[in-house]
Formats: structure tokens, C-alpha cells, sequence
């Protein structure tokens, strides 16, 4: 039987008990359009990002696949889902009650 694994906390997640949440990511590089810059500009931008995706199919060039592009996928039990959905970012709990009250 195949157990999971809680990426964040590490607990094994038991299916009879938990519900086992699957969280996916995808980076990826964009080019906006400058600004000030023409459509031919924009266009060529686009395509290339699409010459780097079609590249990365057959990809060895892995290094360079990870900066434009990059998926990950994480397994969360209950506990870990919910925070992961207060603070998906990971950023710094903001700590304006606990400075309260000097
Ligand atoms: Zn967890």
C-alpha cells in the first residue's frame, strides 16, 4: 500500500483518516509587451517563448528549462492545506498583534 507523505510537515498521510491534498505549481517565465515598444516587438517575444517551450520538449537543456518554466507538486495533509492557503507565498506572518501593547 502506498502511503503518502506530507511534503510540508512530513506526517504520513493515512487515506482512512485524512484527505490528502495535492497542491501543483507552475512557473513560468512571461514577456509583457513593453510599454512603449511596437506589436513586431511583442510578437517576437511571444515566439520566442514558444521556440523555448517547443525546445524544452526535447529538452536536455534542463538548466535553462527551470528558469522559463518549472511545475511542482506537492502532496499537503488537512492541516498543512490550510495554511498553505492562508500563506501561499510563505511570506513573514505579519506581526502587528504580537507588537502590540508595548
Ligand atoms: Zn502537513
Amino acid at each position: 500500500m502506498i502511503h503518502y507523505t506530507c511534503d510540508s510537515c512530513k506526517r504520513i498521510i493515512d487515506p482512512s483518516d485524512d484527505v490528502r491534498y495535492v497542491v501543483k505549481m507552475e512557473v513560468y517565465a512571461t514577456m509583457d509587451p513593453a510599454a512603449d515598444g511596437d506589436s513586431d516587438d511583442e510578437r517576437d517575444h511571444l515566439e520566442e517563448v514558444q521556440q523555448i517551450l517547443e525546445r524544452l520538449e526535447d529538452a536536455d537543456d534542463e538548466a535553462l528549462g527551470e528558469d522559463v518554466y518549472q511545475t511542482m507538486r506537492y502532496d499537503l495533509c488537512p492541516e498543512c492545506r490550510r495554511k498553505f492557503l492562508k500563506n501561499p507565498l510563505g511570506r513573514e506572518p505579519m506581526k502587528q498583534f504580537d507588537f502590540s501593547q508595548n
